[in-house]
């Protein structure tokens, strides 16, 4: 498989170049030259499968030769080490769990599996790879904990000061070890802009190997449709299923619609958006117009650019026709969401975190609409990770999990720092060397 820039269809480059690179140089996003079809005996299987088989067999095409496949094998054995359950929540709508593995957020999976191909590559190239993020919040503490200890990579995570929960805070900063974490006197669009800075830096780039770790990662974007054919597996019915996904930067709903492409038999799409409604608003007017972003209560989906739009687009040839027959789109407000969250918890004795409150909401109208389907919906975090607005709304304590309760006790570790490229540019360079 080769990899295209969006920007230049004709420079072509593999899984390796890619997933080391991140993005390219033409500040393109990389996308794959052809959609992999699966094999009809593959999806007629997935129930008897295994989910090491299924991650195994959806990856190999994307990976081709770049990492032979006793080590694939082995990657896939470290990144899904923890279960995806779907459960029924009503009589026609469903809840798949992605919240299971060691930092509650469906983001461990995707880092998880760009943790350990790039350590791999590391190896291969023989240096290390710098892994430099921003985060508001959940991407960081998916990212620490993916990549601790993974011989050959440091990491370094710029993460606004006061503005993270307790708990995010604590996933960042308590690991040590190659996890470095930077509390930056500043918002996260601060951190984000000192990010794009590095990136560009030309001492950086000729210093170290950095890259990214957020969804415009082929390997974090692609990897995330193991889910959804898990999700598959688990589904009982003769027909197929609408599938609503809380949508923030978009790079998850887009590895459902490239799994879809490849024979997956999802009904429709639906990206669940909160007031954040860039991409609602383009399907209904054919405009895509970017705005600031708005603060919400699923504060992981406050996006005003999503990041893969154009990866949706390149998928259906730029005609938002085709968009269309595949996904719709809602948005919601706060107040309807905490609503969800109340009636569920009342009626179905089911706790939803804020992002899946707005899939629920999306699907039940949806299904309203459309009367005689049945849905999934992700749940793409536990509601423990959100405590401030949940328990206020189900009025009791959202029971902590283990992986929780161990990192709460650990004691912060990070460097308070101005939001001044100069200085940590100097940081990073020490680190690293
Ligand atoms: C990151 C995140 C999202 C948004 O996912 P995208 O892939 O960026 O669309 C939704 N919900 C939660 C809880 C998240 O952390």
């Amino acid at each position: 498989m080769k990899y295209y820039s969006i920007n230049n269809r004709s420079a072509l480059v593999d899984f390796k170049h890619a997933t080391i690179e991140g993005q390219a140089a033409d500040k393109g996003l990389y996308f794959p030259t052809e959609i992999p079809k699966w094999n009809k005996s593959f999806l007629k299987e997935l129930k008897d499968l295994s989910k090491l088989q299924i991650g195994f067999e959806i990856m190999k095409p994307y990976v081709g030769g770049s990492i032979p496949e006793d080590q694939l094998w082995k990657i896939m054995e470290e990144t899904i080490s923890f279960d995806f359950p779907l459960k029924q929540i009503t009589q026609n709508i469903f809840i798949l769990e992605l919240f299971h593995g060691p930092t509650l957020a469906f983001k461990d999976l995707g880092a998880r599996f760009l943790s350990r191909c790039l350590g791999y590559f590391a190896k291969s190239i023989g240096s290390k790879i710098t892994v430099l993020v921003a985060t508001s919040g959940d991407t960081g503490g998916a990212v620490a904990d993916a990549f601790y200890k993974v011989e050959g990579t440091e990491v370094i995570i710029l993460y606004p000061s006061g503005k993270v929960s307790n708990v995010q805070e604590k996933q960042l900063t308590t690991m040590g070890d190659n996890i470095h974490a930077l509390e930056v006197e500043g918002d996260f669009d601060a951190c984000q802009q000192i990010v794009k800075t590095a990136f560009a830096d030309p001492e950086l780039k000729e210093k170290l190997f950095i890259t990214s770790a957020n969804s415009i990662n082929i390997s974090r974007w692609l990897s995330q449709q193991i889910y959804y054919a898990i999700g598959q597996s688990q589904w009982t019915y003769d027909e197929a299923p609408v599938v609503s996904v809380p949508s923030g930067n978009f790079g998850n709903i887009c590895a459902g619609l490239v799994a879809q492409k490849s024979g997956l038999e999802i009904k429709h799409f639906i990206a669940a958006c909160n007031v954040n409604d860039v991409f609602t608003r383009y399907l209904a007017t054919g405009n895509y117009n970017p705005t600031s972003t708005q603060a919400t209560v699923s504060n992981a989906m406050d996006v005003g650019n999503p990041s893969n739009f154009v990866r949706i687009t390149e998928l259906y040839n730029h005609k938002i026709d085709e968009v269309k027959k595949h996904v719709s789109s809602d948005s919601f407000s706060d107040a309807a969401t905490e609503g969800a969250i109340k009636k569920i918890f009342d009626t179905c004795h089911y706790i939803l975190d804020p992002h899946a409150a707005v899939s629920y909401l999306a699907l039940e109208k949806y299904i309203d609409q459309h009367p005689g389907n049945k849905g999934i919906l992700l749940g793409t975090a536990h509601p423990v990770k959100f405590p401030s607005v949940v328990e206020r709304i189900i009025q009791q304590e959202v029971p902590i999990p283990g992986q929780v309760e161990n990192v709460i006790k650990k004691d912060k570790n990070a460097m308070l720092v101005a939001p001044n490229f100069a200085l940590i540019k100097a940081l990073i360079l020490q680190i690293v060397k």
